[in-house]
């Protein structure tokens, strides 16, 4: 089977759907293909949901460039679109005194790249804002602009604000060859479908060097980075108000401790590099490098509320930068390439620019009007009682608690099934509502979610999985195994 677009993005993490969101406001049709059976599916669903300041971010870099100015974009960008997002603040630790020269570094890079309100302050300072942190504490940087977001939940809105103003967005389909045909357009090819375009772009995170290499002549090679996460209860409260790093290496931001925007607590992400890009186990090794780092930041640290562990794959490229704009020798091929930190906090600059880029070498103008995106209800765990009873009022099925442990209700899951680009598996649902993040981890709540999902898509049962693939729920009916048996007799 043959497409055709005017633009074709490949990947759907945070960068795909930032820059097909940007690029739904232009007159072009515009696809979205994804190896995965959801949006988010790399990076974008497993890192530390962090909107970094830009104080680590060498000057002159594309990643300073494009982290300073995706993190001005943010507060504004979640209100529009009902994202969760906190302004909390940082600290960078000096725990002896060979760290206070990079304390040092970082405030002046910090500065050099536009960073609003950066102190260095002494160990009095920082224990009177976190009693709980090392008392050995020798100085700290305080970055009041750091921030908290959900970094799924933005790349579901950017994706559902996109689809709403005409962008398809395909998943199952792996991209294995791109080539550019003589006339100047593009063949990309999956495992089922050859979709062609105009102007392709590569946003295809751990793939976007394999990609690249396929079109031009600048060879790019990626480094798969993998860190490691505890994630502990949100019913106990983060002993840190301020997200707690200690000084950065040249493996990345290092360890860190901090709140999530949910209320959760979050220790990692360690730092190893692996040849399988996709392998996102979780290792006896990692985690415990994990917390003999953390300690050290939270000498109190207990992880007995932990409820899960998980691992995240960065893509880093050895020229050491972000790759984003025009190829070289490739006209009408574009990229956002080794998008690895601070790639989620840089993701609303990149879809703003590179959008841009592409409006100019098409030639497009905007739309006159755009569908407005509506913002979807506050969860019923934030209501207050008068909230709860208006919804009840407004929906029975916001009677139904679905999840015990976050408070979800029947009304939130089948409205995150109903979305424009909406929850089709148990893992689309639990990212989109919170239904399965807390205690059980959706021990009580998930044959409740598979039956609401059925019903909603017209599935059965048999059909529903927890994260897309062959990983279905059930092996098979009871009727099927009890009828296969008695043949068997
Ligand atoms: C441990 C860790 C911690 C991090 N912490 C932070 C942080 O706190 N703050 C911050 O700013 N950044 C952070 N980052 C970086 C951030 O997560 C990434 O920069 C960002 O998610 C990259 O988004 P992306 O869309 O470019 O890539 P991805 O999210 O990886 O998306 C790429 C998409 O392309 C799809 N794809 C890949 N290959 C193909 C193919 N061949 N065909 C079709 N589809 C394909 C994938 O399925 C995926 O959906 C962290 C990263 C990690 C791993």
């Amino acid at each position: 089977m043959k497409h055709e677009s005017d633009i074709l993005i490949i990947g759907s993490g945070i960068t795909g759907c930032a820059v097909a969101r940007e690029l739904s406001r232009y007159a072009a049709s515009v696809t979205v293909l994804d190896r995965g059976s959801d949006i988010a599916e790399g990076a974008t669903k497993a890192n530390s949901g962090l909107v970094h300041a830009g104080y680590d971010a060498v000057p002159g870099t594309q990643k300073a460039y494009y982290n300073v100015r995706g993190a001005s974009l943010y507060p504004v960008l979640c209100a529009e679109l009902g994202v969760p997002f906190r302004q909390n603040g940082a600290l960078v630790i000096a725990l002896d005194d060979a760290d206070v020269p990079t304390i040092q570094k970082l405030k002046a890079r910090g500065e050099a790249n536009g960073v609003q309100g950066l102190e260095i302050l002494g160990r009095d300072a920082l224990l009177a804002m976190e009693p709980s942190l090392n008392p050995q504490v020798v100085c700290g940087l305080y970055v009041p602009t750091g921030a908290l977001v959900s970094p799924y939940e933005m790349a579901f809105a950017l994706a559902d604000d996109a689809a709403l103003n005409g962008v398809s967005f395909y998943f199952n389909e792996e991209v294995t060859s791109v080539s550019r045909l003589p006339d100047g357009s593009f063949s990309v090819i999956t495992g089922s479908s050859e979709y062609c375009c105009k102007v392709l772009v590569n946003c295809a995170g751990a793939s976007g060097a394999d990609l690249h290499n396929q079109l031009s002549n600048r060879k790019l090679q990626t480094v798969h980075r993998r860190g490691q996460y505890y994630l502990l209860d949100r019913a106990v409260k983060p002993p840190f108000e301020h997200t707690v790093f200690q000084c950065p290496s040249a493996l990345g931001k290092g360890v860190l401790v901090t709140p999530t925007v949910h209320g959760n607590l979050l220790l990692g992400p360690n730092a190893e590099d692996i040849p399988d890009p996709l392998d996102t186990a979780t290792t006896a090794d990692g985690l415990s490098e994990v917390l003999r780092k953390a300690v050290l930041t939270w000498p109190a640290l207990s992880v007995r509320s932990n409820i899960t562990n998980f691992s995240g794959v960065r893509a880093h490229l050895t020229v050491d930068d972000f790759v984003i704009g025009p190829c070289d020798g490739v006209p009408g091929y574009f990229e956002a390439i080794g998008i690895e930190s601070p790639g989620l906090s840089s993701a609303p600059a990149i879809g703003s620019e590179l959008s841009v880029m592409i409006a100019g070498f098409m030639g497009l103008s905007r739309k006159e009007k755009t569908v407005p995106y509506p913002i979807p209800a506050r969860p019923f765990h934030d209501m207050t009682d008068e909230e709860r009873a208006a919804a009840v009022q407004s929906d029975s099925a916001y009677c139904q608690i679905i999840c015990r442990c976050e408070t979800v209700t029947e009304a939130e899951i089948r409205a995150a099934i109903r979305r424009p680009v909406g929850a089709r598996s148990i893992d689309g649902v639990k990212r989109r509502t919170r239904a399965g993040m807390g205690r059980c981890q959706g021990g009580f709540c998930l044959p409740r979610v598979a039956a609401i999902i059925a019903e909603e898509t017209g599935q059965s049962l048999q059909e529903i999985t927890k994260n897309g693939g062959a990983g279905y729920l059930l092996a098979g009916s009871l009727d099927s195994f009890l009828k296969e048996a008695s043949d068997h007799e």
